[in-house]
């Protein structure tokens, strides 16, 4: 598309990452970084699927950004919290942060679904029975962020990942997107609750 710009960047380390990648819509360009053990062309389709929310303005994109601009707390939720409380500004109503989070699934889950078709499309050799219980397990933690003012994170401050527990809770998660979910599995909540008990002090 005309005007938009995209980059492909070197690994970040664990202690800057935010992001895989990123669109950003005053400059119209995506960042997609390299991470190991991740497939950088799902993340670049995956931004790209934010550049056409955004070309097209639809409706979560839309109202995504309105609830980012009336609540900016994005920067601080993927701050390496480690499964710590995020303090948001208390000038945020909780009424406000829940909103902002159901507005943010919803743009992702809804970018998240034409990016498995992306994929599909273009035969982009990504497991997507995989890809699809991530999606899955990112809408629980959504669930879990509005509730808790904590990030569920497999990360840990020594940038290990937690892979056993990371697999056990992904094989939690159904093997295609589901909708909005109204509660979180309790297997599941008791993993999130295992992380926070066991984060580093
Ligand atoms: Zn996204």
């Amino acid at each position: 598309m005309l005007g938009y710009t995209i980059t492909l960047a070197k690994p970040l380390k664990m202690s800057e990452m935010k992001w895989m990648g990123y669109f950003d819509e005053a400059s119209k360009s995506i960042m997609c970084y390299k991470v190991a053990g991740y497939g950088w062309i799902s993340v670049l389709a995956h931004e790209f699927r934010h550049l056409e929310q955004c070309a097209a303005n639809i409706k979560v994109w839309r109202e995504f950004q309105d609830a980012h601009a009336k609540t900016p707390i994005m920067e601080l939720i993927f701050k390496p919290h480690f499964n710590k409380r995020i303090h948001f500004n208390p000038k945020y109503s909780q009424r406000d942060i829940i909103s902002f989070i159901d507005k943010w699934a919803a743009m992702e889950r809804d970018c998240e679904v034409k990016t498995i078709k992306l994929l599909k499309e273009f035969k982009i050799p990504v497991d997507l029975v995989n890809y699809a219980k991530e999606v899955n397990l990112f809408l629980y933690r959504c669930e879990y962020l509005k509730y808790h003012n904590v990030w569920p994170s497999f990360y840990t401050k020594n940038k290990k990942t937690k892979y056993r527990i990371y697999s056990k809770a992904l094989s939690l998660c159904a093997d295609k997107i589901i909708p909005k979910p109204k509660s979180i599995p309790d297997e599941l909540e008791v993993i999130f609750e295992k992380l926070i008990r066991e984060r580093d002090q």
